[in-house]
């Protein structure tokens, strides 16, 4: 079920007073007039708000028909949520500090803390926690206060592509203090539309009394003519990130080309351990006769057929392992790590040599 409040009779009642129950206008104590039951998860486990609702007893108070709710009640959690600030939290570093996906979230809420959620309702609760995170890294007060000692900042823009053919995010930062200032997705990275991030991000600049010392980016055309005319006479270099990128690309695609030859020597794992699977699970029928001996074989064939296995899953790791930059370019980590597997699998075969005849990878 999508939002449902939290059920069963295991539910912490928390009862909530007005902390000030005297009427702004008149001065008078108001009186409860009504009760607001609702039921919230938390960390903790499921809480039964008991909110108590005051009215100005006096008739001619312009507060006489407006209905007060405890202070409290919006600490714990927003009007009409189901879950309480800890949760919403609790979602929200999660899928964005540690990149769990929506599915991982709700098991994880169910198993630790029983609370059931559907993945609408999570997304839900996830596109508030960007709005509210949005709005608090462009609000401007902080922004003041944050930048209160500072005289000039660095600005860089970049445009990320999450998936080819879809928008591109353009991200203004201010690498003096590491802040993300702003950003936007545009469909094309013509001038005019790179126009507006720019004035805006040398707008925020004056209105913090900072000057703009430097302006960093991938040196886009667009980036290059927008700034000049923009930010006349502020220097504009390269992000050193891309660079470097650039600079490597010739290496890079040369180790690309290595890892795609490595990739073809190294075929048939899959049908290895099918064999070894196979074996493995034929292994019991033929334990009648001379039970000792065979029992000790057992023992032993059975470990080699985990190592022959474990040596698999390392070498589909390794294949498939993208990582590294252009200072350690992936071919290369495949490479050494594929020797290192080499290495290893020589030793073994120098201790066993003659007791086994099973090659699970030739070089
Ligand atoms: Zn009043």
């Amino acid at each position: 079920m999508a939002r449902r409040s939290p059920q069963g009779s295991v539910v912490e009642e928390v009862v909530l007073d007005r902390d000030d129950p005297f009427c702004s206008e008149c001065g008078r104590r108001m009186q409860v007039r009504n009760h607001r039951r609702r039921r919230i998860y938390s960390l903790r486990g499921p809480l039964l708000l008991e909110c108590k609702l005051m009215q100005c007893p006096h008739a001619a108070c312009p507060n006489h028909r407006r209905t007060f709710s405890p202070e409290q009640e919006l600490t714990l959690a927003m009007p009409r949520w189901l879950i309480g600030w800890d949760v919403f939290c609790w979602l929200g570093h999660r899928r964005f500090a540690r990149h769990w996906s929506v599915p991982q979230l709700r098991a994880e809420l169910l198993d630790s803390y029983a609370i059931v959620l559907s993945e609408d309702a999570i997304e839900d609760y996830l596109q508030r926690y960007q709005c509210m995170l949005a709005a608090r890294q462009q609000d401007f007060g902080l922004l003041k206060k944050e930048y209160a000692t500072t005289r000039q900042v660095v600005l860089s823009i970049d445009g990320l592509q999450p998936e080819k053919g879809h928008e591109t995010l353009y991200v203004v930062r201010e690498l003096g203090r590491e802040r993300v200032w702003f950003a936007k997705p545009l469909l094309s990275s013509a001038t005019d539309e790179i126009r507006p991030l720019i004035v805006q991000a040398k707008d925020w600049a004056e209105r913090l009394g900072c000057r703009v010392r430097l302006w960093m980016s991938d040196k886009q055309e667009a980036f290059v003519t927008t700034i000049a005319r923009v930010c006349p006479g502020v220097p504009h270099r390269y992000c050193s990130n891309h660079f470097l990128r650039d600079l490597a690309k010739p290496v890079l695609e040369l180790d690309s080309h290595a890892k795609v030859q490595m990739r073809s020597k190294i075929r048939g794992l899959r049908a290895i351990e099918r064999e070894v699977l196979q074996a493995r699970a034929a292994a019991p029928a033929g334990q009648d006769k001379d039970q000792e001996r065979s029992a000790r074989t057992a023992v032993t064939a059975a470990n080699g057929m985990d190592v022959v296995l474990d040596y698999c899953a390392a070498v589909r790791g390794i294949i498939n392992d993208s990582q590294g930059g252009p200072l350690r370019p992936p071919g290369l980590r495949m490479s050494e790590a594929l020797g290192e597997v080499r290495k290893s699998l020589r030793r073994n075969l120098r201790l066993k040599k003659g007791a086994t005849r099973k090659r699970c990878w030739t070089d």
